[in-house]
């Protein structure tokens, strides 16, 4: 750092100030290493990807390290394809943790060795009382705790009893190995917390070799303390478990990593627990973990965002110290943003209706230029094919068009874009339903590529595709997965389940140029809003899934914003 430089900061949050506070005193030796460790019991959400984007980033930033670490230390719900979908997650993120993956259970025997030592010491002693009987005994805020009677087991008697919890001796539930701190704290965490419990299962990683599980609690500050951590950071909810991080590292006098807490993610009408998305899985109330609804990052994904977007929004969002809740609105404007500049236009019609053009010559199939993205000038050009049968819109023709419909109606002219200017002249109606089958158009030669040399103007520019030459696509429509606000609130998830999320199109006709798209490629659907290829497509059916409509909220919050501001 160059001596004018010296006073200036670059942290953009209170946790960067805090390393950069370190940093200058040389706290840990210059050394930053970080860790982002998911229990692998669920696919990673929206708010893993804001602590992902905090401990990678900050490693990247200031030149440290950022470990990837499985806290695996509870065999019941853990399995390998979570590992697999979270290291597929950080990835696709962008982030790389080089070398440095790790899994809590790999320290098992180490962790143990620790609770021997505590034991030692007389900070750690083997309980009878049962789970219940433990809550009992814990109080409540306003009450004290009550001491356990086998809290005052002599070192010899525990060392001997915690050993054979490990042989297999006992049954679950039996016995736990609890934390000899304080029944009367105002913390209710160090009342006597649980170290350790009896759980006969089979570990994902460490098959029948332990019988004996390490708490949360217990366990994380050691994985981090082993790893040579220097800032264990984490959501707010930890906040009331740093006494007993420290207190664990103080007593064993080692390695102590800084904890530092963040504000949660929340955001308007999405649910961010693994518990509560895990629920809506296993009742099949969506289909699966990476149904394009849910906001896992392997749903978004398949939804079509893209890391940059989810990254600008958590940008935006920032990282503060106390909880908020975001708009929804906001991540949908992030994703426009981003995919404007980079989606190539093309034209799908969703609900097709037949436009014929009678005096277009029969047979006749034109090639015509449209541009790709005019947000992006090295995206190019393409070739569509116009013919005299073409599908538009069912909702781009009226009959009986009220005033500001204008787009086409009979006698009424419109702009075919890329194409050419028509003139609805009559339809065909469906005798037995009066449904309009066919609109019936003339076309002006002169107006090709959709320009008028006599400068008559045409009020509304309609998207089309050619009736011969287009093909067939199955359409994926979705909306918020809840109506509610603050889905997390409501007792029933399925109370709030909004019951049109999911509109599935199977006649839209699209440009034949998407036959050579691939499963994720995205494009915006012109008037329509950003679609990408599902997984689901096949060479015999296309499969687009709807990203995000055209139709920006948060820019119109936005605007009402400024003019509010204007006014007053
Ligand atoms: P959930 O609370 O959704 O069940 P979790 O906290 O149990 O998730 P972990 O696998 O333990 O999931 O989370 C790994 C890391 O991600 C933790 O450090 C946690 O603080 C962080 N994290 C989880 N949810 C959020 C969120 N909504 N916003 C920010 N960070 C989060
Ligand atoms: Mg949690």
């Amino acid at each position: 750092m160059s001596e004018k430089n010296e006073n200036k900061t670059s942290a953009s949050n209170f946790i960067e100030l805090i390393i950069e506070d370190d940093l200058k005193s040389n706290k840990y030796n210059g050394n930053i290493v970080t860790r982002f460790p998911p229990e692998p019991n669920g696919y990673l959400h929206i708010g893993h990807a804001k602590a992902i984007c905090i401990d990678f980033g900050i490693a990247e930033k200031y030149n440290g390290k950022c470990h990837m670490r499985f806290d695996d230390t509870n065999p019941v719900k853990e399995e390998d394809e979570f590992v697999q979908s979270i290291l597929e997650d950080v990835k696709w993120l962008g982030f790389d943790w080089d070398e440095h993956l790790y899994y809590a259970s790999d320290y098992f025997e180490k962790i143990y060795e620790y609770a021997v030592q505590l034991i030692k010491k007389g900070a750690a002693y083997v309980d009878d009382l049962s789970g219940e009987e433990i809550r009992e005994y814990r109080g409540t805020l306003t009450k004290p705790g009550k001491e356990s009677p086998y809290r005052n087991r002599s070192v010899e008697e525990n060392l001997n009893l915690f050993e054979k919890m490990r042989a297999g001796e006992f049954a679950d539930g039996e016995k736990v190995l609890r934390a000899k701190i304080d029944m009367a704290s105002q913390n209710m965490n160090l009342r006597d917390p649980v170290m350790y419990r009896i759980l006969h299962a089979e570990h994902h990683r460490a098959g029948n070799k332990w019988c004996i599980y390490p708490m949360y609690d217990w366990a994380h500050g050691l994985e981090d303390s082993i790893e040579g951590v220097t800032y264990s950071l984490c959501s707010l909810e930890f906040e009331n478990h740093r006494p007993l991080y420290d207190w664990f590292l103080d007593q064993l006098e080692i390695h102590h990593p800084r904890q530092i807490e963040f504000a949660r993610l929340n955001i308007t009408n999405t649910i961010l627990a693994k518990r509560k998305l895990s629920a809506l899985v296993e009742k099949k109330l969506v289909n699966g973990w990476d149904d394009p609804r849910m906001p896992t990052i392997a749903g978004i994904r398949r939804r079509g965002y893209t890391p940059e977007a989810l990254k600008d929004f958590l940008e935006r969002v920032g990282v503060a110290k106390t909880d908020s809740t975001v708009d929804v609105a906001l991540l949908e404007h992030c994703l426009r943003e981003n995919l404007n500049k980079s989606a190539k236009r093309v034209m799908a019609v969703l609900k097709p209706l037949k436009l014929i053009i009678d005096n277009y010559p029969e047979e006749q199939i034109e090639m015509l230029e449209a541009e790709n993205n005019p947000e992006d000038p090295t995206s190019g050009k393409r070739e569509i094919p116009f013919s005299r049968e073409l599908y538009i819109e069912q909702t781009d023709f009226m009959e009986e068009p009220p005033k500001k419909f204008f787009r086409l109606a009979i006698g009424r002219e419109v702009r075919l874009k890329h194409a050419y200017y028509v003139t609805c002249q009559s339809v065909v109606k469906n005798e037995k339903t009066g449904e309009i089958v066919e609109v019936h158009c003339s076309y002006d030669p002169a107006t090709k590529g959709g320009w008028s040399d006599d400068g008559r103007k045409v009020k509304g520019t309609l998207h089309w595709v050619s009736a011969e030459k287009a093909v067939n696509a199955e359409v994926r429509l979705y909306d918020h997965l809840f109506t509610a606000d603050n889905p997390a609130a409501a007792e029933n998830l399925e109370d709030v389940l909004n019951p049109a999320s999911l509109e599935v199109l199977t006649e839209c006709k699209v440009e034949p140029g998407l036959l050579e798209a691939n499963p994720g490629d995205r494009f915006q659907f012109l008037r329509h809003g950003y679609f990408c290829v599902d997984n689901d497509s096949s060479d015999e059916k296309l499969v687009f899934n709807r990203t995000v409509s055209m139709r920006d909220s948060w820019a119109k919050i936005q605007k009402q914003m400024q003019n509010r501001g204007k006014k007053s």
